[in-house]
């Protein structure tokens, strides 16, 4: 019943509800593990089945699912599978391209989206291709996009991390500096000893303490970042602004210590709703998938 091919291979020898002799159905070029699977699947012989399925056995019973077209029927006995390999223990290896194909053969979103995420975070600047040369279109357009979506995420941390920069740049530029209760461009009358008091330098101490620290902690300049994606956007959640006294700034100083601090709590935020991997619904539709996706994001609106 969940399955047309196996439907009508099994059907054509069947008289009505009863089967007059055993059918034989040729699967020798099938792969008998996967075969033995999808049968007790099929036949909801769930203490047959086991508790953990290596990628590679995951992916093949999924292209049989494929194959025989009954992918809804085999999908659902696949969570728990598509689980175990995702808190798999880091000592194992869990093939991502493999993982990830056997996700849209059986149309599962939770986990396609997941593992892309995965994919996407721990694989080095330098691989640009989650798929083998002789993989086919479809798996060549989707690692395609996952490298757009890595590039993209790319520069909106590039972009943060300048707006955290932008602060501290300002307290060394020569509109801002003033001295000690003047405001910028005005310069004290002398006193009586000729003195005219000094530069204040609190937004400056603020930001060269900051900078130290961005760079200690490798987050800027991006010549220091770490060497994936997932790096640097723990090395950003993980930062912490150090404590700086500004208890001598005085009204004109343009408050670096406030600014930056905001700054920080903005764009940890900001990554932690923003990275996440790839929609299977988006995926399939070529692009933006117009209904609801089963996976929750939010979606650039079609103009
Ligand atoms: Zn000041
Ligand atoms: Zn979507």
């Amino acid at each position: 019943m969940t399955s047309p091919i196996f439907n009508v291979a099994l059907a054509r020898t069947a008289t009505g509800r009863s089967v007059a002799k055993p059918t034989a159905l040729p699967v020798r070029d099938d792969d008998g593990d996967a075969m033995f699977l999808l049968c007790n699947i099929l036949h909801l012989r769930n203490d047959k089945l086991p508790s953990r399925l290596p990628a590679e056995a995951l992916y093949k019973l999924a292209a049989l699912a494929e194959k025989y077209k009954c992918a809804v029927a085999v999908g659902r006995a696949t969570i728990g599978w598509f689980d175990r390999l995702y808190h798999a223990s880091s000592q194992v290896y869990v093939d991502p391209c493999r993982i990830i194909e056997a996700a849209i053969l059986l149309d599962e979103p939770t986990f396609f989206a997941r593992f892309t995420e995965r994919w996407m975070l721990s694989e080095p600047f330098g691989n640009n291709s989650l798929v083998p040369a002789a993989a086919d279109a479809r798996m060549k357009r989707l690692s395609t996009e996952l490298c757009n979506r890595r590039t993209t995420l790319l520069a909106t941390i590039r972009a943060d991390i300048d707006l955290l920069i932008d602060p501290c740049s300002i307290a060394f530029s020569k509109t801002t500096e003033h001295y000690i209760d003047y405001a910028p461009g005005m310069t004290p009358d002398p006193d009586d000893q000729g003195r005219i008091g000094s530069l204040c330098r609190v937004d400056e101490g603020a930001a060269t303490l900051y900078l130290g620290a961005l760079r200690d902690e490798k987050i800027w300049p991006a010549m220091v970042w770490p060497a994936s994606l997932g790096g640097i956007i723990e090395t950003i959640r993980l930062f912490r602004v150090p404590e700086y006294d500004e208890c001598d700034k005085c009204d004109f100083c343009e408050g670096v210590k406030g600014k930056f601090g905001l700054l920080v709590t903005l764009v940890k935020k900001m990554h932690a709703e923003r990275v996440w991997g790839l929609c299977l619904d988006c995926f399939k539709a070529g692009g933006v998938n117009a209904g609801e996706c089963r996976y929750e994001h939010a979606k650039v609106k079609a103009a």
